[in-house]
């Protein structure tokens, strides 16, 4: 599989650089993760939004999917459909996830009562046990963050990807991270002793659980952009001495 990061800025976007988004393609199936704030932009640089097969959301705090308003306007609107009227795209997120994106695009009753945006997605439970979405295999893992949030456990063709979302240090990030082949992990800041708990991760700690997983490769991701990189970086190589990257905008992984 290939993975596209089209935003990897942590929290909020900065500049020129976009919040999370990602896709995921194998076997010509285009899967989407996140849609944060800018990504929508980038995913044009790469796709027609029309490309889009499914779409996951770990969770729904606006770096993660500020930008679906604008491909429901897409969806809905453009006026040259390439290859005809798109079907409807399938949805994946934390239970509310209908209700909230459906407040998100139309804000009061008398708009939500002319459309409830089902006739552009189709909004599915992130799902709890393995299910098939096109060619993958995917399995969310709650993890611990201050709303419902998600980790992805991704697999194609033997090969195996977790996304850890946003997560404070919790169980069930080493039950996502198991013996993956990649781990894409978050990193928000570096091991300060006067940071919030249970929010993210720092770099020291995305290495700890790398190491402590079995990964065989480390993805850093979701940087704020008043963090220090080369810190992050240097924070997770003292505790995961395995392939290490920042992960860059616009960069492709083959996976
Ligand atoms: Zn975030
Ligand atoms: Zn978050």
């Amino acid at each position: 599989m290939r993975l596209t990061i089209l935003g990897c800025a942590g929290s909020v976007p900065g500049p020129n650089t976009a919040a999370s988004g990602y896709l995921l393609e194998a076997d010509g199936f285009v899967l989407g993760l996140e849609l944060g704030n800018g990504t929508l932009s980038q995913l044009q640089e790469f796709r027609s939004p029309f490309d889009l097969d499914a779409l996951v959301f770990s969770h729904l705090h606006p770096d993660h999917c500020a930008d679906f308003g604008a491909l429901t306007v897409i969806r809905r609107y453009h006026p040259h459909w390439p290859g005809g009227r798109p079907t409807r795209l399938p949805v994946y997120g934390p239970d509310d996830t209908e209700q909230r994106l459906v407040n998100l695009y139309a804000p009061n009753e008398p708009e939500r009562a002319e459309t409830d945006l089902g006739d552009v997605y189709e909004f599915r439970p992130l799902p709890s046990e393995p299910v098939a979405i096109g060619p993958f295999v995917l399995t969310a893992y709650e993890v611990l963050h201050p709303t419902p949030a998600y980790g992805l456990r991704i697999s194609h063709g033997g090969v195996t990807l977790a996304y850890t979302g946003d997560s404070g240090m919790c169980p069930a990030l080493d039950v996502l991270a198991h013996d993956v082949d990649v781990l894409l992990s978050e990193a928000s800041w570096t091991d300060a002793d006067d940071r919030p708990l249970g929010v993210h991760l720092s770099g020291v700690e995305a290495g700890l659980l790398a190491h402590r997983s079995g990964a065989r490769r480390l993805l850093l991701t979701h940087i704020a952009p008043w963090t220090d990189r080369a810190k992050i970086y240097a924070e997770a190589r003292t505790t995961f001495d395995g392939p290490l990257e920042l992960v860059e905008q616009g960069a492709t992984y083959d996976i």
